[in-house]
């Protein structure tokens, strides 16, 4: 982050909420990336990203965390910093036998396909499936035609998300395309509802890894369906005490 208010705030909101900033640097070479968001009143959203520091992470970065990341339980990664260390970073955990869980957001057309061989989970929601493969995703069966392609390029297992339908599960292992709907709510923000579901992703890897993948799906969809019924993204994503106790 920069070293400007909005990074001041950033580190303060990790530290508030006991997560470490062992690894997280201020520069003054650049500002904090920011988002502007416009949401429509059926809680759709459209994103204007401007990046900054983010864009400065670098490998040298990376091999200062290369203890902590091989060590790790789930790595999860996402193009919001340069592919390439992105990459690298997927990389660094395979290698130490590392779950790893790549979100491309934002999507890039051409994507390194090395970033489908390292990824034991490969998790785009429809706009991104759309520019990875040239499948507009409109319907279930759209969906699990774009997992298979994606299964074609090396993922051992995809979940494509579906907004309120849920989400598209398809894997090497169980190659026919499952779908696992989400509860039906009143979105009011769906901002960032794929991130919410990522983190609950990663935490049921990392915290139940025995759990059926389906099971750790329907999970994640409930967690992201109670971010999408209150206004912002962070602001909108629940508590683990504010969640149902049989989620954990
Ligand atoms: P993104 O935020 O990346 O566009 P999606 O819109 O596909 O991702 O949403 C991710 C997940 O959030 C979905 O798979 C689902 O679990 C949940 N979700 C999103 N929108 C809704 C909704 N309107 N109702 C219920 N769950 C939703």
């Amino acid at each position: 982050v920069g070293k400007d208010s909005f990074g001041n705030d950033y580190v303060e909101n990790l530290k508030k909420n006991g997560i470490s900033t062992a690894f997280v640097g201020q520069t003054t070479d650049a500002a904090t990336g920011t988002a502007s968001i416009i949401v429509n009143s059926e809680g759709q959203n459209v994103i204007v990203i401007v990046p900054g520091a983010n864009l400065l992470l670098n490998f040298e970065d990376l091999k200062r965390a290369s203890d902590i990341i091989c060590k790790a339980k789930v790595v999860v990664c996402q193009l919001e910093i340069t592919p390439a260390v992105s990459l690298e970073a997927l990389k660094m955990a395979r290698a130490s036998g590392v779950k790893t869980l790549f979100n491309p957001a934002p999507a890039l057309a051409d994507l390194d396909p090395q970033f489908y061989t390292h990824s034991d989970i490969f998790c785009c929601n429809e706009t991104e499936a759309e520019i990875l493969t040239g499948i507009p995703v409109g319907n279930l069966e759209d969906a699990a035609k774009v997992g298979r392609v994606l299964l074609e390029r090396g993922c051992k297992l995809v979940i494509v998300t579906l907004g309120a339908e849920g989400c598209m599960m398809i894997s090497v292992e169980e190659p026919i395309p499952k779908h696992v709907p989400a509860g039906k709510v009143r979105a009011v923000d769906t901002t960032r509802a794929g991130d919410s579901f990522v983190g609950a992703l990663a935490f049921y890897l990392a915290y139940y890894p025995k759990l059926p993948m389906e099971e750790m799906i329907r999970k994640s969809n409930y967690v992201a369906s109670v971010s999408v019924q209150a206004a912002g993204t962070q602001s909108s994503y629940p508590y683990r005490k504010d969640l149902p106790q049989d989620l954990f």
